[in-house]
């Protein structure tokens, strides 16, 4: 019973993990191979990000933020730091690929 109950944690475990990774969108810069990750799950829709966003990356499809010119980051940070919910960031591990 008790070999059975691990098999099942490690089971969801692992779903959960392929749902995080499938649901967020990560973007490589190709200048400087940095990145900006958007974990949509996370994101709400308010568009905030897309507001302060100076370089217009940012836009909405179908009520989530959408990365639309990567090329035109600057990387001024300004889209993580207003996010409520902290659904856009730069950076990011090397397994978020
Ligand atoms: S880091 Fe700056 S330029 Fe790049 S997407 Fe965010 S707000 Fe826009
Ligand atoms: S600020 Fe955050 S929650 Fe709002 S649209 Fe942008 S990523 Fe989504």
């Amino acid at each position: 019973m008790k070999f059975l109950l691990q098999n099942i944690s490690e089971t969801v475990i692992m779903l959960l993990e392929i749902m995080f990774k499938l649901s967020k969108e990560v973007i490589t810069l190709s200048q400087n191979n940095s990145k900006l990750v958007v974990k949509k799950e996370f994101c709400k829709g308010c568009g905030i990000c897309v507001e302060f966003c100076p370089k217009k990356v940012l836009t909405m499809e179908n009520g989530k933020v959408k990365i639309a010119d990567i090329e035109r980051c600057i990387k001024c940070g300004l889209c993580e730091l207003r996010c409520p919910d902290y659904a856009i960031f730069l950076g990011g591990n090397d397994d978020e690929q």
